[in-house]
């Protein structure tokens, strides 16, 4: 198979390359920033990009699509419509510069009342959402094919209110570590971490009650199923079971 993590942009969102090594056909998930990078690695498997999946609409995640469709007009966008927002407009130079900045104090931790309210402002403006329509508007239970793989979708909101996650029981090796399955989470769930859900969009119970209902107690996804999340590190369902800081409210 073909599988590329790449970590991009200033809130290191991770975007994945995943697909088949026998029909070289890909998706490309949540290409936040860094659009060269990614196309280059395209260019360099040789792969043929049939769909850009969303896990939502946050701009880190989407930041770089209009770049992506622009160099392969033939790919599909797909995400929940939940995420779409036709009064977004695409942020500008000098909005970026001062996302930027900002996420950096945050990873500082050194954030300000006022400039997180700031922060909160212009994301609710400007970025929050994607404003591209999708190709094909993604909900529960359906299946995306991806040369010999497939990929079953969740709604899992809770981080925002369209997110979603895709899983996969046909991938049984990455990089030399034997799994039972692969499921992308977005910013659902991390390695040792729950995502955001104090912000626009966000809701603490529905965050759990997804990771609960549709991850931890879902038949299909067992303990040895890798979780790529859109940031920070791999994990297992198993070790986040056992390790995430957060595990009372969703065990
Ligand atoms: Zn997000
Ligand atoms: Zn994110």
């Amino acid at each position: 198979m073909i599988f590329r993590k790449l970590t991009v942009g200033p809130s290191d969102t991770n975007s994945y390359i995943i697909g088949s090594n026998i029909t070289k056909e890909i998706a490309i998930i949540d290409p936040g920033f860094e659009s060269d990078k990614i196309i280059d690695e395209i260019n360099k498997i040789g792969a043929i990009p049939i769909a850009i999946l969303l896990t939502h609409g946050h701009f880190d995640h989407t930041m770089h699509l209009n770049n992506i469709l622009k160099r392969f007009p033939d790919i599909e966008l797909m995400y929940n419509k939940k995420e779409y927002n036709s009064l977004q407009t695409d942020l500008k130079e000098q909005d970026i510069e001062i996302l930027v900045d900002l996420m950096d104090d945050k990873k500082d931790n050194i954030i300000q009342q006022n400039n997180k309210k700031q922060a909160i402002d212009l994301l609710i403006r400007k970025g929050l959402y994607v404003n591209i329509k999708a190709d094909k508007w993604l909900n529960e239970g359906d299946i995306i094919k991806i040369g010999e793989f497939n990929f079953k979708v969740l709604e899992t909101p809770g981080h925002s209110p369209g997110s979603l996650s895709f899983y996969s029981k046909d991938i049984n090796e990455i990089r030399g570590h034997l799994i039972e399955g692969v499921i992308f989470t977005g910013d659902l769930l991390f390695k040792r971490n729950v995502g955001e859900f104090d912000i626009p969009g966000g809701d603490e119970q529905l965050l759990y009650q997804s990771i609960k209902n549709k991850l931890m107690n879902n038949p299909d996804i067992t303990d040895r199923f890798k979780i790529c999340a859109g940031h920070w590190g791999y994990t297992t369902i198993g070790e986040e079971k056992i390790l995430n800081p957060f595990r009372k409210y969703f065990i």
